[in-house]
């Protein structure tokens, strides 16, 4: 293993300038918690993206994708192999009329405050969310009862057979998950149709929904947003916070007294004191409701069979 990962080094050099040897994956996740990388791979541009995947995929060596890594928990052991970071300078823009295409990189809520600029309505539920297109459309994102799925028109996608688009249509999208979640299609960029509107309003909307948000969410100590998914008909919040669970925390990991589904960070938090606490909510509100939580951020590295 550690002389492939060598000549793997070797050769993405070739295609990439910037390539890390056993670089920590804290600093690159919102959580900011998780052990190193093998090999971390951040291409400066769509080239170079598509050299890397191509290679990658061409030497069928498993690597892993992190967007702006706002949804995923690194092992505290780390990824063993290669991590592909897609963000800034994947991230160009293309307006046509209410058609914008964006590459895979770009910052969610920068796209939604320039698409309401131009006076153009479908993003503003997505201010608030730190994420990447690419992130986006792979979780089907969504808040104020929108989502990527009503406005992705097609994606453009790199797998072992090659490049090509799927329409929205045929991203399989339901809450919070697409087709894409199964892998290995990585996502190149993104054609979203959005709808003409006065600016004003636009923005007004999109502050509105970022005020709320602010008054009902923690914001500043790490996190991944919200740790589970909603069960079917009820919100995982309400659950975790009569369960009496808001407070709770296992080292510097504590469910937010603010949002009962947010675990915070609030120091040096490791993943393992995440899943600890995780697991604690879950028993809890098993016993008192019935309800079986399913963790809604996705487990990156080496973790023990048991942890998910
Ligand atoms: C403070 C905070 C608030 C949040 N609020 C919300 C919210 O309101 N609504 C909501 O839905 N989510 C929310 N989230 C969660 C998160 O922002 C979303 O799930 C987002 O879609 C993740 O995007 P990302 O680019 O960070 O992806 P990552 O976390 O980096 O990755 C998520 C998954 O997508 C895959 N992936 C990423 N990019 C690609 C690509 N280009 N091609 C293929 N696979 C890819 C990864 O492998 C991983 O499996 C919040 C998170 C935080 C920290």
């Amino acid at each position: 293993m550690v002389s492939v990962l060598k000549d793997i080094q070797q050769d993405l050099r070739v295609r990439c300038r910037d390539v890390r040897v056993s670089e920590p994956l804290a600093p690159h996740v919102a959580f900011r918690i998780g052990g190193p990388a093998d090999v971390l791979v951040i291409p400066a541009d769509m080239g170079e993206l598509r050299a890397v995947i191509g290679y990658l995929l061409g030497r069928v060596f498993p690597f892993a994708v992190l967007g702006r890594g706002s949804n995923v928990l690194i092992a505290d052991r780390g990824v063993r192999g290669v991590v592909l970071k897609i963000g800034r300078g994947v991230d160009r823009v293309t307006f046509d009329g209410a058609r914008v295409i964006a590459e895979s990189g770009t910052y969610l809520p920068h796209l939604a405050a320039l698409a309401a600029t131009r006076g153009l309505s479908g993003l503003e539920f997505s201010a608030g969310i730190p994420a990447s297109v690419g992130g986006a459309v792979v979780m089907n994102a969504g808040a104020h009862g929108h989502s990527m799925s009503d406005i992705v028109a097609r994606v453009r996608v790199l797998t072992p057979e090659g490049e090509r688009d799927i329409a929205g249509a045929d991203l399989g999208f339901a809450y919070r998950t697409s087709i894409l979640q199964a892998g290995p299609a990585v996502v190149l960029e993104a054609e979203l149709h959005l709808r003409p509107e006065d600016p004003d309003a636009v923005r007004e909307r999109m502050e509105a929904w970022l005020r709320q948000r602010n008054e009902t969410q923690p914001v500043g100590p790490p996190s991944s947003g919200c740790i589970f998914r909603n069960p079917p008909g009820d919100h995982a919040g309400r659950l975790i916070d009569l369960a009496g669970c808001k407070g709770l925390h296992v080292g510097d990991a504590r469910v937010s007294d603010v949002h009962a589904n947010y675990i915070l960070n609030s120091g040096a938090a490791s993943a393992g004191d995440v899943l600890a606490l995780a697991a604690q909510v879950r028993q809890r509100v098993r016993a008192q409701f019935g309800v079986e939580l399913v963790l809604e951020i996705k487990l990156l590295g080496e973790f023990d069979d048991a942890a998910a």
